[in-house]
Parts: C-alpha cells; sequence; structure tokens
C-alpha cells in the first residue's frame, strides 16, 4: 500500500474487494483489447454487444434485475427496501474511443459492480433500490454527439433523431442497436432517480501532481467554442513591406496567445486552447490571406466565462482595426458550468476522509454522463488519479490500489444515499 492510500478505516464504513475490481477490470479489458495493451470498442460493434454481454452476466449472477432502453442504455438494478423509491444510481460507460484505455468508462461500470457484489457479501439492504448503468455511446466517436445514452435518459436528446444518427459508413444507430440485439423497450425519457454518482479516472494530471487519491468533484467547467475565421489579404512575401500587410496568420499568433492569457487571467478555473489551426495559402513566400481556427474556453464560473469571451472579442477589434483584417467569430457550442449537489458531495468527501484517503476537491474540464444525470438528480463524481494524467489513449494506466478507493468511496456514497438497514 503506498502512503496515499495508508490509513485505518472508521468504524461503519466499508470497502471494496480490491482484487476482484481489478480483476473484473482486466477481464472486460479482453474485450477489444489492441497490441499496446488498451481498448479500441467503440459503441455498437460487435465488441461492444460482447462487453455488453459479459456486464449483463455478471450483474445477474449478482441476483439483479436488468432491463434495456430504447437507445441501449443497461440498467442493472439491486431491488431495496422500498421499491417505491427512485434507485440510487451509479454508472458510466464501456465504449471507447479507437485508441482508449481499459479505464476510462470502464472503472465507474465496475466500480458499481463491485458496490453490488459487496454489498451482497455484507448482507447490507438499502432501503432504495441501487442500479448500476452502461449508458451507451459515452464516447462520441463513432456516432456523434458524446453522453448520447445518458443525453437520451435524461431528455436532453430526443429518441428518433438520435437513432438516426448515421456513422461514417452510412449505418445508423437504431440499426446497430438492432443488430447488435440491444433495441431496448424500456422509454426514454427515463424513470426518476433518487440520486447519481459517478466514479471515473481523471484524465488530468491534478491528482497526481498533488500525491492525493480521491478528487472529490464539486463541479464541472463550463464551456464555450468557436470557429473562428481571419480574413486578410495574401500577398508576396518579398514585394509586401510590413507596414503595407494585412497578414491573417500574424493576427492568429496574437489571438493564439491572448487566448492563452485570458485563461491564465482567471485561473485557476480558466482554460483557453486553440486546437485547430489552418493558413491560407500555405505558402512559404505568401503572407496568409486567410485563417480558420478554434477556440475552446472553459471556466467553472458563467461570470468569468463570459468576461473570457468578451475579452477576446475587444481583442478581436482592436485587431481587425490595427491589422486591416475581418475576423468573424462563430459559437459551436456552449454548455453553462455546474455545481454537484452539496449533499452528494458531502457523500464523497465524507467517505474519502473516514477512509482515510488523501482527498482534495476537484472540478471535471471534460464531459461525463454525470453532467447531465446532475439535471435530473442530484449528483456527484469520484476522480481517482491516472498515470502521468493520460487518457484516450492505450498508455492509459491506473493503479489498483487507488481504484479500490474510488470505489470504496462510491459504495459508501451509494450506501448512504440509498438508506441502510443492516442484516438481522
Ligand atoms: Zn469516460
Amino acid at each position: 500500500m503506498d502512503m496515499k492510500t495508508q490509513g485505518m478505516p472508521l468504524d461503519g464504513l466499508l470497502t471494496v474487494d480490491r482484487d476482484r475490481l481489478w480483476n473484473s477490470l482486466m477481464e472486460q479489458g479482453k474485450i477489444g483489447e489492441t497490441d499496446k495493451g488498451g481498448l479500441n470498442r467503440q459503441a455498437l460493434t460487435d465488441l461492444d454487444r460482447q462487453v455488453r454481454e459479459l456486464f449483463i452476466s455478471w450483474g445477474k449472477e449478482a441476483g439483479c434485475e436488468v432491463s434495456i432502453d430504447q437507445i441501449g442504455n443497461i440498467f442493472v438494478r439491486r431491488p431495496g427496501v422500498d421499491n417505491s423509491l427512485p434507485p440510487v444510481m451509479t454508472g458510466s460507460h464501456i465504449d471507447t474511443q479507437p485508441t482508449g484505455g481499459k479505464f476510462d468508462g470502464c472503472f465507474g461500470v465496475m466500480a458499481g459492480l463491485e458496490s453490488i457484489r459487496r454489498m451482497n457479501d455484507l448482507g447490507i439492504k438499502t432501503q432504495a433500490p441501487v442500479e448500476v448503468v452502461a449508458w451507451t455511446n459515452e464516447e462520441g466517436c463513432r456516432f456523434p454527439p458524446c453522453m448520447m445514452g445518458s443525453g437520451v435518459f435524461t431528455g436532453e436528446f430526443e429518441l428518433e433523431p438520435t437513432l438516426a444518427i448515421r456513422d461514417a459508413e452510412g449505418i445508423s444507430v437504431g440499426e446497430a442497436l438492432t443488430k447488435i440485439g440491444f433495441a431496448g423497450e424500456k422509454p426514454v425519457p427515463g424513470h426518476p432517480v433518487g440520486a447519481y454518482f459517478e466514479a471515473h479516472i481523471e484524465q488530468g494530471p491534478v491528482l497526481e501532481d498533488a500525491e492525493k487519491t480521491i478528487g472529490v468533484v464539486i463541479g464541472a467547467l463550463g464551456q464555450k467554442w468557436f470557429d473562428l475565421s481571419i480574413q486578410g489579404v495574401e500577398s508576396h512575401a518579398g514585394p509586401t513591406p510590413m507596414s503595407l500587410r494585412h497578414d491573417a496568420g500574424l493576427v492568429a499568433a496574437e489571438l493564439i496567445t491572448f487566448v492563452n492569457r485570458t485563461a491564465l487571467e482567471h485561473a485557476p478555473h480558466g482554460r483557453g486552447t486553440v486546437g485547430c489551426l489552418d493558413l491560407f495559402p500555405g505558402s512559404r513566400n505568401v503572407i496568409p490571406g486567410q485563417v480558420n481556427m478554434t477556440v475552446d474556453f472553459r471556466h467553472l464560473e458563467a461570470d468569468a466565462l463570459d468576461a473570457m469571451v468578451n475579452g477576446l472579442k475587444a481583442k478581436i477589434a482592436e485587431l481587425e482595426a490595427l491589422h486591416g483584417v475581418q475576423v468573424s467569430l462563430t459559437p459551436t457550442a456552449d454548455f453553462a458550468p455546474l455545481y454537484f449537489a452539496d449533499n452528494c458531495v458531502s457523500y464523497v468527501r465524507d467517505a474519502a476522509a473516514g477512509l482515510g484517503y488523501g482527498h482534495m476537491d476537484i472540478v471535471s474540464g471534460a464531459g461525463h454522463d454525470a453532467i447531465f444525470l446532475a439535471e435530473k438528480a442530484p449528483a456527484g463524481m469520484i476522480f481517482v488519479p491516472c498515470e502521468g494524467g493520460i487518457s484516450h489513449n492505450e498508455m492509459e494506466r491506473a493503479d489498483a490500489d487507488d481504484l479500490a478507493a474510488g470505489a470504496s468511496v462510491l459504495l459508501n456514497a451509494l450506501v448512504n444515499a440509498a438508506g441502510i438497514e443492516e442484516a438481522k
């Protein structure tokens, strides 16, 4: 056991079976395994079918009822004492990126399953049912958008248009669901949820850097994305003096550094990224006449996010005047910042503290199914470190002790939220 996870659990706190969790993760990780030890298991492929069937068989072995909804989300339900109560839910996704790892998403589903197995071991009865969900197509790489299953479950996306979305080969979501036998009947939007928890690898370097085992996720960064097009004048690099240019490339460079500086000025939660940049005509002795680029701004506070965007607009106006160019700024995505429910955050923080795990409050910079679920029910997330903060990569790695710690926090949060009745 490493320094991070040292500590004795307080009375009444539960821990999962570390090896059983790890073995389940490794076993599901054989389905679609790549040469480099990652996974290529894209949504609604035959490999996705295989891991879905494995998950269902494990759920049934744990004595749970299994149901599938119209977008293929799988619900594994452990009955409670009072089954008229909405279930306390946990889950994540088992589809991956083409060069994905074995932990992104899969950890959350396997941690939920391990929580149920542990409740069985200990004869725990919860008041409300506990449900483990595998959401369809969280990654969105074969069929955009991402978080498709949780989006349809929560009513964020409508069923029919979603079923009609096609992949690069022209196969629709509806056709793919039918082909793998997962076009379920349970209606969407789905049933009420008492509370939702999701355990996930951090996919960033913060926990590892701070040497903490558990990230208590307090919220998710809001996001504003833009396409930006700069219109200058292409001209010969030799005969055109510096003072008489309308250099779209130079304006792009100024904007890249401005985006970076703006995010730094809004620390610690500001993020600013220019991820795409195309210069035209792309000739070494021609001044760029046009640039197409993207801007991705994120922040935990709506006001700060607005201030970052307003700063960009002011900078654009200044650069247009200075360089005689025209800039168009087109919004392409807009997600409001999110704060998870206080009671769910407390369940997570109290469990981490009680179990003696090093923990810290953290924000999610990425999208997760929990973000849609938070619209429907009180929700919270648990992060554990991943090696080097690397994810969406075959080299993705996580430590078995850290994963067990995250799953133990999840187990306590689920039991507390569902209400416990000790076995006689
Ligand atoms: Zn994920």
